[in-house]
Protein backbone atom coordinates (compact mmCIF):
# COMPACT_ATOMS: atom_id res chain seq x y z
CA UNK A 1 0.00 0.00 0.00
CA UNK A 2 2.54 2.60 0.92
CA UNK A 3 6.48 2.20 -0.01
CA UNK A 4 8.72 4.86 1.93
CA UNK A 5 12.20 4.46 -0.61
CA UNK A 6 15.59 6.07 0.73
CA UNK A 7 13.87 9.51 2.32
CA UNK A 8 16.40 11.90 3.15
CA UNK A 9 15.39 15.12 4.69
CA UNK A 10 18.06 18.21 6.29
CA UNK A 11 16.70 21.29 8.16
CA UNK A 12 19.74 23.52 7.35
CA UNK A 13 22.54 21.52 9.09
CA UNK A 14 20.05 18.83 10.80
CA UNK A 15 19.36 16.08 9.01
CA UNK A 16 15.72 15.00 10.17
CA UNK A 17 15.45 11.98 8.22
CA UNK A 18 18.98 9.27 6.80
CA UNK A 19 17.94 7.21 4.17
CA UNK A 20 14.62 5.59 5.91
CA UNK A 21 13.00 3.31 3.86
CA UNK A 22 10.15 0.44 4.87
CA UNK A 23 6.94 -0.61 3.50
CA UNK A 24 3.23 -1.03 4.67
CA UNK A 25 1.13 -3.83 3.70
CA UNK A 26 -2.65 -3.18 2.63
CA UNK A 27 -4.66 -3.28 6.57
CA UNK A 28 -1.84 -3.60 8.17
CA UNK A 29 -1.02 -1.79 11.58
CA UNK A 30 2.33 -0.05 11.07
CA UNK A 31 3.64 1.86 14.09
CA UNK A 32 6.95 4.28 13.69
CA UNK A 33 8.56 5.32 17.20
CA UNK A 34 11.59 6.94 18.16
CA UNK A 35 12.46 9.45 21.18
CA UNK A 36 11.67 12.95 20.94
CA UNK A 37 13.28 14.67 17.47
CA UNK A 38 13.71 11.58 16.33
CA UNK A 39 11.85 12.21 12.88
CA UNK A 40 8.92 11.02 13.58
CA UNK A 41 6.32 13.81 12.13
CA UNK A 42 8.68 15.13 9.10
CA UNK A 43 8.36 11.19 8.32
CA UNK A 44 4.56 11.85 7.89
CA UNK A 45 4.78 15.50 6.47
CA UNK A 46 6.73 14.03 3.80
CA UNK A 47 4.40 11.39 3.06
CA UNK A 48 1.60 13.56 3.23
CA UNK A 49 2.98 15.88 1.13
CA UNK A 50 3.07 19.07 3.38
CA UNK A 51 6.92 18.71 3.20
CA UNK A 52 8.90 17.79 0.31
CA UNK A 53 12.04 15.33 0.95
CA UNK A 54 15.84 16.27 -0.03
CA UNK A 55 16.21 12.59 -1.77
CA UNK A 56 13.90 9.84 -1.89
CA UNK A 57 10.51 8.89 -3.01
CA UNK A 58 7.20 7.43 -1.83
CA UNK A 59 5.01 5.27 -3.38
CA UNK A 60 0.94 4.77 -2.67
CA UNK A 61 -0.25 1.83 -4.00
CA UNK A 62 2.37 1.74 -6.68
CA UNK A 63 1.76 5.52 -7.40
CA UNK A 64 4.68 7.99 -7.03
CA UNK A 65 3.30 10.64 -4.94
CA UNK A 66 6.16 12.52 -3.88
CA UNK A 67 6.06 16.25 -4.81
CA UNK A 68 2.45 16.29 -5.54
CA UNK A 69 0.82 18.68 -3.39
CA UNK A 70 -1.50 17.51 -0.48
CA UNK A 71 -4.45 18.01 -1.35
CA UNK A 72 -3.82 15.78 -4.96
CA UNK A 73 -2.37 12.89 -2.23
CA UNK A 74 -5.76 13.13 -0.04
CA UNK A 75 -7.28 12.90 -3.31
CA UNK A 76 -5.81 10.05 -3.85
CA UNK A 77 -7.16 8.28 -0.71
CA UNK A 78 -4.59 8.88 2.18
CA UNK A 79 -5.94 11.49 5.30
CA UNK A 80 -4.16 11.97 8.59
CA UNK A 81 -4.37 13.63 11.35
CA UNK A 82 -2.29 16.16 13.60
CA UNK A 83 -0.26 16.01 16.89
CA UNK A 84 -2.41 18.77 18.17
CA UNK A 85 -6.08 18.69 17.97
CA UNK A 86 -7.41 20.44 14.89
CA UNK A 87 -11.01 20.90 15.11
CA UNK A 88 -13.24 24.30 15.23
CA UNK A 89 -14.83 24.79 18.33
CA UNK A 90 -17.40 27.15 17.28
CA UNK A 91 -18.56 24.65 15.19
CA UNK A 92 -20.92 21.57 16.18
CA UNK A 93 -20.00 18.45 16.07
CA UNK A 94 -21.62 17.18 12.77
CA UNK A 95 -21.12 20.84 11.23
CA UNK A 96 -16.63 18.88 11.77
CA UNK A 97 -17.56 16.39 10.31
CA UNK A 98 -19.53 17.87 7.33
CA UNK A 99 -16.28 20.08 6.64
CA UNK A 100 -14.12 16.59 5.95
CA UNK A 101 -16.42 15.77 3.58
CA UNK A 102 -16.20 18.62 1.68
CA UNK A 103 -13.52 17.44 -0.96
CA UNK A 104 -15.48 14.57 -2.27
CA UNK A 105 -18.74 16.52 -3.31
CA UNK A 106 -19.28 18.46 -6.77
CA UNK A 107 -20.96 21.92 -6.06
CA UNK A 108 -18.75 25.01 -7.44
CA UNK A 109 -18.55 27.76 -5.16
CA UNK A 110 -21.09 29.82 -7.49
CA UNK A 111 -23.54 27.24 -7.47
CA UNK A 112 -23.30 26.94 -4.10
CA UNK A 113 -23.25 31.31 -3.22
CA UNK A 114 -26.60 30.93 -5.24
CA UNK A 115 -27.77 27.92 -3.16
CA UNK A 116 -29.04 26.10 -6.14
CA UNK A 117 -31.38 23.02 -5.65
CA UNK A 118 -28.96 20.84 -6.38
CA UNK A 119 -26.74 22.16 -3.78
CA UNK A 120 -29.39 22.01 -0.95
CA UNK A 121 -29.84 18.12 -2.39
CA UNK A 122 -25.96 17.78 -1.91
CA UNK A 123 -25.75 19.15 1.55
CA UNK A 124 -28.79 17.19 3.09
CA UNK A 125 -26.82 14.05 1.73
CA UNK A 126 -23.53 15.17 3.50
CA UNK A 127 -25.39 15.42 6.41
CA UNK A 128 -26.95 12.29 6.24
CA UNK A 129 -23.35 10.98 6.00
CA UNK A 130 -22.02 12.81 8.38
CA UNK A 131 -25.02 11.70 11.01
CA UNK A 132 -24.10 7.79 9.67
CA UNK A 133 -20.54 8.76 10.54
CA UNK A 134 -20.91 10.07 13.69
CA UNK A 135 -22.76 7.16 14.80
CA UNK A 136 -20.11 4.62 13.75
CA UNK A 137 -17.28 6.13 15.67
CA UNK A 138 -19.99 6.55 18.78
CA UNK A 139 -20.25 10.61 18.87
CA UNK A 140 -24.30 10.95 17.33
CA UNK A 141 -25.65 11.89 20.73
CA UNK A 142 -23.30 15.25 20.75
CA UNK A 143 -24.02 16.10 16.91
CA UNK A 144 -25.26 19.61 17.71
CA UNK A 145 -23.30 20.03 21.14
CA UNK A 146 -20.07 22.99 19.49
CA UNK A 147 -16.93 20.69 19.53
CA UNK A 148 -15.60 22.93 22.34
CA UNK A 149 -17.48 20.76 25.01
CA UNK A 150 -16.31 17.33 24.38
CA UNK A 151 -13.68 15.71 26.34
CA UNK A 152 -9.95 15.43 24.91
CA UNK A 153 -10.82 11.43 24.29
CA UNK A 154 -14.05 12.19 22.27
CA UNK A 155 -11.70 15.25 20.20
CA UNK A 156 -9.61 12.69 19.21
CA UNK A 157 -12.38 10.27 17.77
CA UNK A 158 -13.95 12.63 16.22
CA UNK A 159 -10.45 13.93 14.69
CA UNK A 160 -10.37 10.89 13.27
CA UNK A 161 -14.12 10.56 12.51
CA UNK A 162 -13.75 13.65 10.11
CA UNK A 163 -10.57 12.06 8.46
CA UNK A 164 -12.87 9.17 7.64
CA UNK A 165 -15.27 11.35 5.89
CA UNK A 166 -12.85 11.57 2.55
CA UNK A 167 -13.06 7.60 2.88
CA UNK A 168 -9.41 7.15 2.82
CA UNK A 169 -7.82 3.71 1.67
CA UNK A 170 -4.83 5.28 4.48
CA UNK A 171 -4.81 6.73 7.47
CA UNK A 172 -2.10 8.35 9.04
CA UNK A 173 -2.45 9.05 13.03
CA UNK A 174 0.23 11.11 14.89
CA UNK A 175 0.52 10.55 18.69
CA UNK A 176 -3.73 9.69 19.00
CA UNK A 177 -3.00 9.12 22.40
CA UNK A 178 -1.17 12.27 23.50
CA UNK A 179 -3.39 13.49 26.54
CA UNK A 180 -5.67 10.50 26.74
CA UNK A 181 -5.53 8.70 30.14
CA UNK A 182 -5.42 4.96 30.42
CA UNK A 183 -9.48 4.52 29.62
CA UNK A 184 -9.66 6.24 26.93
CA UNK A 185 -6.27 4.83 25.43
CA UNK A 186 -7.98 1.87 25.54
CA UNK A 187 -11.07 2.84 23.50
CA UNK A 188 -8.87 4.43 21.13
CA UNK A 189 -6.67 1.16 20.64
CA UNK A 190 -10.09 -0.38 20.10
CA UNK A 191 -11.40 2.08 17.48
CA UNK A 192 -8.46 1.95 15.62
CA UNK A 193 -8.13 -1.71 15.36
CA UNK A 194 -12.07 -1.79 13.99
CA UNK A 195 -11.26 0.87 11.33
CA UNK A 196 -8.83 -1.92 10.35
CA UNK A 197 -10.91 -4.78 10.52
CA UNK A 198 -14.10 -3.79 9.65
CA UNK A 199 -13.21 -0.53 6.64
CA UNK A 200 -10.45 -2.40 5.69
CA UNK A 201 -8.08 0.94 6.39
CA UNK A 202 -4.65 0.73 6.21
CA UNK A 203 -3.12 2.75 9.76
CA UNK A 204 0.51 4.24 9.80
CA UNK A 205 0.76 5.21 13.70
CA UNK A 206 3.19 7.80 15.34
CA UNK A 207 2.91 7.63 18.79
CA UNK A 208 4.68 7.48 22.22
CA UNK A 209 2.13 5.45 23.94
CA UNK A 210 4.18 1.61 24.18
CA UNK A 211 1.08 0.48 25.75
CA UNK A 212 -0.87 1.23 22.84
CA UNK A 213 1.70 0.65 20.39
CA UNK A 214 2.79 -2.97 21.42
CA UNK A 215 -1.30 -3.63 21.58
CA UNK A 216 -2.51 -2.52 18.28
CA UNK A 217 0.67 -2.57 15.88
CA UNK A 218 1.56 -5.66 13.03
CA UNK A 219 4.83 -3.98 12.57
CA UNK A 220 6.73 -1.50 14.03
CA UNK A 221 9.65 0.68 12.68
CA UNK A 222 12.40 2.58 14.97
CA UNK A 223 13.47 5.71 14.30
CA UNK A 224 16.61 7.55 16.06
CA UNK A 225 18.18 10.48 14.97
CA UNK A 226 16.45 10.20 11.98
CA UNK A 227 18.06 6.30 11.05
CA UNK A 228 15.56 3.63 11.23
CA UNK A 229 17.57 1.21 13.70
CA UNK A 230 14.54 -1.56 13.73
CA UNK A 231 11.93 -2.52 11.94
CA UNK A 232 9.82 -5.86 13.42
CA UNK A 233 7.12 -7.24 15.20
CA UNK A 234 6.18 -5.78 18.62
CA UNK A 235 7.75 -8.77 20.26
CA UNK A 236 11.05 -8.72 18.09
CA UNK A 237 11.20 -4.80 18.90
CA UNK A 238 10.99 -5.30 22.68
CA UNK A 239 13.99 -7.61 22.22
CA UNK A 240 16.07 -5.21 20.29
CA UNK A 241 19.55 -4.33 21.47
CA UNK A 242 19.36 -1.02 19.42
CA UNK A 243 16.40 -0.01 20.43
CA UNK A 244 16.85 -0.63 24.18
CA UNK A 245 20.07 1.32 23.45
CA UNK A 246 17.95 4.10 21.89
CA UNK A 247 15.15 3.99 25.29
CA UNK A 248 18.26 4.00 27.99
CA UNK A 249 16.84 5.32 30.78
CA UNK A 250 13.48 4.74 29.25
CA UNK A 251 13.40 1.34 29.77
CA UNK A 252 9.76 1.29 30.97
CA UNK A 253 8.84 2.38 27.18
CA UNK A 254 9.44 -0.92 25.78
CA UNK A 255 8.58 -3.35 28.53
P1 LIG B 1 8.59 14.40 18.67
O1 LIG B 1 8.43 13.02 19.16
O2 LIG B 1 9.19 15.32 19.70
O3 LIG B 1 7.36 14.97 18.02
P2 LIG B 1 9.73 13.72 16.08
O4 LIG B 1 10.31 12.36 16.11
O5 LIG B 1 8.37 13.88 15.47
O6 LIG B 1 9.75 14.37 17.53
P3 LIG B 1 10.53 15.73 14.18
O7 LIG B 1 9.53 16.74 14.67
O8 LIG B 1 10.24 15.07 12.90
O9 LIG B 1 10.77 14.64 15.32
O10 LIG B 1 11.93 16.46 14.13
C1 LIG B 1 13.13 15.83 13.68
C2 LIG B 1 14.28 16.83 13.72
O11 LIG B 1 14.11 17.81 12.70
C3 LIG B 1 14.38 17.62 15.03
O12 LIG B 1 15.73 17.82 15.33
C4 LIG B 1 13.67 18.90 14.72
O13 LIG B 1 14.15 19.95 15.54
C5 LIG B 1 14.01 19.11 13.26
N1 LIG B 1 12.96 19.82 12.52
C6 LIG B 1 11.71 19.38 12.25
N2 LIG B 1 11.02 20.27 11.52
C7 LIG B 1 11.87 21.33 11.32
C8 LIG B 1 11.75 22.58 10.62
N3 LIG B 1 10.63 22.92 9.99
N4 LIG B 1 12.82 23.39 10.64
C9 LIG B 1 13.96 23.05 11.27
N5 LIG B 1 14.14 21.90 11.92
C10 LIG B 1 13.11 21.04 11.96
Amino acid sequence: MLQIVNITKRFGGITALSDVSFHVEKEEIKAVIGPNGAGKTTLLNIISGMEQPDRGEVMLAGERITGLPAHDIAKKGLARTFQHVELFGNMTVLENIMVGMHRRTSSGFLSCGLRLPTVREEEKGIRQKGIELLEYIGLKHRADEPASVLSIGEERILEIGRALATEPRILLLDEPASGLNEAETFQLSVFIKQLRDEKGITIVLVEHDMSLVMNISDSIVVLDFGEKIAEGTPEEIRQDKKVIEAYLGEEEYVS
